[in-house]
């Protein structure tokens, strides 16, 4: 057995979060393994679309910024974070540019922004609609230039973080995709950079490694999870398979219609219309679509063709793809159906703004993380903007930490369980219920009982369904009992996350009585300030059953008000 590799800071996870939480550890002198369980430009923020906030303009300021996010929070927002997040912003947005980003310039040859949802200036920086693509590709150039302290394991899979006696996160367990090998990576700090859960859901906007591996890993552990009952459902997206139509149509001028030709938008948010926040503008065409105002396919229309054609080419190319080749409509002369769709969890793994979570040694940053800016309705724009700020500070933090500390010495022995784990998968029987199949019925069940509307009854019945779903997901079959890139053992590993999430989710959702943002509660249809101004912890007992407990809301200086559009 070869020496465990050991690093003062590994980061499990090489989206944006965690190449920008590398590359700060490494200015600051740090060793630094960074993991990813598909190649880091293959990480889902490659698919984010729209852009990136920040008040850079001289007419906008950072308080602007910070008030309109606090209020898309439905002030579940942690108000410190969310003053950090604003006003960190502008210098990013810069340090980005001087990167190598190329942003879009508008006419005067300065950075042009476009609008985007619940916000009061147009503070969206945008390339096209292939922004996070853009931004992955430069921060995976910029981490070449460190490879003297940076080791990149691409494709390497970790199972679970590993403690010392007191508690301390001291590691992981990784497994190579290419042979199979089970590895314990040694560390002073842990960085979780691992993403969302997108995938509990079916169908989500999120690409299939989005499986909450991170989530369920520190939960695990024993660290608390915040907020986890606010899952974004995107205003607009497909019907059948997902996929998003970008915010930005709207922020560049679409309009939604219902069957009769109606812009209903002007009956919810008569200021905003299509750009409210995304919690009201889902609901409003939930709505619509529940009292017969939508299509037979359950649908409404966002119609495009309010954008100049020429526009619509040059700045939303990739949806003008997506309508083409996967609903078959040329975007630019005629109106495209969609429907709310998952999209994104505002909660996780809780943090205080530099990061730590509430295990010593771990840290978590980006959509795995919960600090929380987003509160209970993430603002479009934002996350791009959270994995950054929230990814650079863990890492400084963490090299800093690492650098007055001893190189723990965890043994490779470490890796038994793990190994044991695998063996297990390999080894069942064949027959039996699919991998696949427990994880349609989790992502269906998600949908229908854990929406964009939500009753005492539903979110019951999808406890019950999940709490079957953790017996059976031991049992499942797979076929693949090789070593090489075998995705059928990942995905039974997987499967176990995303019902962590999942249960976590619904047990949230039951507890929060109260509608906030995105947790509207038929049976409580109002927002309660004096009972539920709170955030809902989760964590886990000795039992495997999550156990609860609250946190205050950190306010600084808005207090909560009406919220309209
Ligand atoms: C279609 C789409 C469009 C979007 N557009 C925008 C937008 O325009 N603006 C905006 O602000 N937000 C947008 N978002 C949201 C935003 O893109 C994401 O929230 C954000 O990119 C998440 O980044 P991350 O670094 O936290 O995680 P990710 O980019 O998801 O990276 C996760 C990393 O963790 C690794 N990983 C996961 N599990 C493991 C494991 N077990 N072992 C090893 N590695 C692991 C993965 O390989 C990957 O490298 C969009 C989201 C979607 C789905």
């Amino acid at each position: 057995m070869g020496a465990v590799p050991s690093h003062d800071v590994l980061i499990i996870g090489a989206g944006l979060a965690g190449q920008r939480a590398a590359l700060a550890a490494a200015q600051t002198g740090a060793t630094v393994a960074i993991t990813s369980k598909v190649h880091p430009v293959r990480s889902h923020s490659v698919a984010a679309a729209g852009g990136i906030n920040a008040a850079l303009n001289p007419e906008d300021s950072w308080e602007s910024h910070a008030y309109d996010t606090v209020k898309g929070s439905d002030y579940l927002g942690d108000q410190d974070a969310i003053e950090i997040m604003c006003r960190e912003a502008p210098d990013e947005i810069l340090w980005l540019e001087h990167a190598g980003v190329t942003f879009h310039r508008d006419a005067t040859g300065h950075l042009g922004t476009r609008a985007f949802g619940g916000a009061s200036a147009a503070r969206t920086y945008y390339v096209a609609d292939i922004t996070g693509h853009a931004l992955l590709h430069v921060l995976y150039e910029q981490l070449m230039k460190h490879s003297h302290q940076v080791d990149r394991y691409e494709e390497w899979f970790t199972t679970d973080l590993l403690q010392d006696d007191e508690g301390r996160c001291n590691g992981a367990v990784c497994r190579n995709l290419r042979d199979g090998k089970v590895e314990v990576f040694n560390a002073k700090a842990v960085i979780l950079a691992c993403g969302g859960a997108g995938q509990a859901y079916k169908p989500t906007t999120n690409g299939l490694i989005v499986t909450g591996d991170g989530i369920a890993q520190a939960y695990r552990i024993g660290a608390k999870l915040m907020d986890m009952e606010m899952i974004q459902y995107h205003p607009t997206t497909l019907a059948g398979n997902g996929l998003l139509i970008t915010e930005g149509a709207r922020g560049e001028g679409a309009w939604l219609l219902n069957a009769k030709g109606e812009r209903f938008m002007e009956k919810y948010a008569p200021n905003k219309l299509e750009l409210a926040s995304r919690d009201v503008v889902s609901r409003a065409e939930q709505t619509e679509i529940n009292e017969g105002n939508g299509f037979p396919d359950g649908t409404v229309a966002l119609d495009i063709t309010k954008v100049p054609r020429r526009r619509t080419l040059e700045a939303l190319r990739e949806i003008v793809n997506i309508g083409r080749d996967f609903a078959g409509v040329d975007i630019t002369r005629e109106p495209i159906h969609i429907h709310p769709g998952q999209h994104y969890i505002m909660g996780g793994v809780k943090t205080d703004v530099d990061g730590q979570t509430t295990i010593p040694g771990l840290y978590a940053a980006g959509e795995v993380a919960c600090v929380s800016v987003h509160g209970g309705n993430r603002l479009g724009a934002n996350s791009l903007l959270d994995t950054l700020i929230f990814g650079r500070r863990s890492g400084e933090h963490a090299a800093q930490q690492a650098s007055q500390m001893e190189m723990p010495t965890t043994p490779a022995s470490r890796a038994a369980d793990t190994e044991q784990r695998i063996r297990e998968i390999i080894n069942r029987p064949s027959g039996g219920r699919r991998v696949s199949a427990i994880k349609d019925e989790l992502g269906e069940t998600m949908n229908k009982y854990v929406a964009v509307f939500r009753d005492a009854e539903g979110l019951e019945q999808a406890h019950e369904i999940i709490r079957r779903l953790k017996e059976e997901a031991p049992h499942a079959a797979i076929d693949d009992r090789g070593s090489v890139f075998n995705q059928d053992v990942i995905g039974a590993i997987e499967l176990g996350y995303m019902l962590d999430c999942a249960e976590a989710t619904v047990v949230g959702a039951i507890e929060r009585k109260e509608s906030r943002g995105a947790q509207f509660r038929t049976d409580f249809p109002t927002r309660n300030d004096d009972e539920w101004l709170k955030h809902i912890d989760i964590s886990v007992n000795g039992a495997d059953v999550p156990s609860i407990s609250y946190s205050e809301v950190t306010i600084t200086k808005w207090e909560p008000q009406e919220r309209t559009y």
